[in-house]
């Protein structure tokens, strides 16, 4: 029997829409409706996946592998009843890179030349001569994380001309950027950056790790980019550094909770730009196309590039 995809992700009402994305782009696929009443587990089942309700999760163990429609899958591993012991595939994809470094070009650029004070003048009809005049090719970028995203985020921006580093757990080497390993050597990363990009995935090591301590190592007035998971932040360290100057800025693609409350003091401070995690979603049928080429994968016993290791959370 050949492999079948059977889709919980965005919810019961999503499926249409899926199901037109794999027939356009990957016909050879089957695919089911986790929420269809006849449907039965086969043995080559594989569960494309966001949320999964807890009383998914019986069922979720009997699968073949699991495919995660986001990058991080730290809501997944959190949960008590998630079976660890089927193969869980995260979401990648050239598009979800580039989409990825889009952002971060945009946000990184925004917070070089102060386009937050020019979004707030523009508002108040304000026309004053504000010009900032540090290049690109004269700008640190840190890149915290150079993992699927973090290191092609590393690389686009270096082939912009900024001068690039790279932050990471164990040892490696990339093309055009520095990289530092450990915590051993995070002061001395920080020390070096004028804008902080965060691509680190949600653990217990990286939990609340950008405390005001942590932000105090970046030089005076740096930007900070947070396209990881707001949990990695301590929101009010995060707000004591923009208002004493340790930050000049900051720009947030992820905060804590999603959605943020109306009452949050994150949307009202000056020097802050939110996003509604939008920085990286590649196209249904981009997505499609990968759910089915790592679905082969794992049919033929091999094993996925962005195959999560559970024991490490990522
Ligand atoms: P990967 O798992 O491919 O890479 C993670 C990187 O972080 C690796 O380089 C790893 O180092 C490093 N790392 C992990 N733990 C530590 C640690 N304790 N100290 C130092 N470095 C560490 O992740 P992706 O690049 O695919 O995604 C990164 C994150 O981006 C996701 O987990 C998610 O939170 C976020 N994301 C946000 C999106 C958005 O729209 N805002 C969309 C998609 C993802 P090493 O290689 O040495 O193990």
């Amino acid at each position: 029997m050949s492999a079948r995809i059977v889709i919980s992700a965005d919810g019961e009402k999503a499926f249409e829409s899926w199901r037109q994305a794999f027939a356009s782009v990957a016909p050879e696929v089957e695919v089911c409706s986790w929420y269809d009443p006849t449907w039965e587990p086969r043995p080559d089942d594989y569960a494309l996946v966001w949320k999964p309700k807890p009383e998914h999760m019986e069922r979720l163990a009997q699968m073949k592998g699991i495919v995660c429609t986001g990058a991080g899958v730290d809501h997944l591993l959190a949960h008590t009843g998630f079976p660890r012991h089927v193969p869980l595939v995260r979401m990648g994809g050239e598009q979800t890179a580039r989409l990825m470094a889009d952002y971060v070009l945009w946000a990184v650029i925004g917070l070089l030349r102060d386009a937050r004070t020019w979004a707030v003048q523009q508002q108040q009809g304000l026309w004053r001569n504000n010009v900032r005049s540090q290049p690109s090719n004269m700008t640190r970028v840190g890149v915290m994380g150079l993992g699927h995203l973090g290191a092609y985020v590393a690389q686009v921006l270096a082939n912009v001309g900024f001068c690039v580093s790279g932050w990471k757990r164990s040892p490696a080497e990339l093309d055009g950027v520095t990289v530092k390993h450990g915590m051993e050597n995070l002061p001395a990363f920080l020390a070096d950056v004028d804008v902080l990009v965060n691509l680190l995935p949600a653990t217990p090591a990286t939990d609340g790790l950008i405390d005001y301590t942590f932000l105090s190592h970046l030089p005076k007035g740096a930007g900070f980019v947070n396209v990881g998971r707001g949990r990695h932040v301590v929101q009010e360290d995060l707000l004591r550094a923009l208002d004493d100057g340790t930050l000049s800025g900051a720009v947030l693609d992820v905060v804590t909770p999603e959605p943020l409350p109306e009452s949050n003091a994150l949307w009202r401070h000056p020097r802050i730009t939110i996003t509604p995690h939008v920085a990286s979603e590649a196209s249904r049928g981009m997505q499609a196309r990968y759910v089915a080429d790592v679905v082969a994968c794992l049919a033929q016993g091999e094993k996925p590039a962005l195959l999560c290791d559970v024991k490490r959370g990522y």
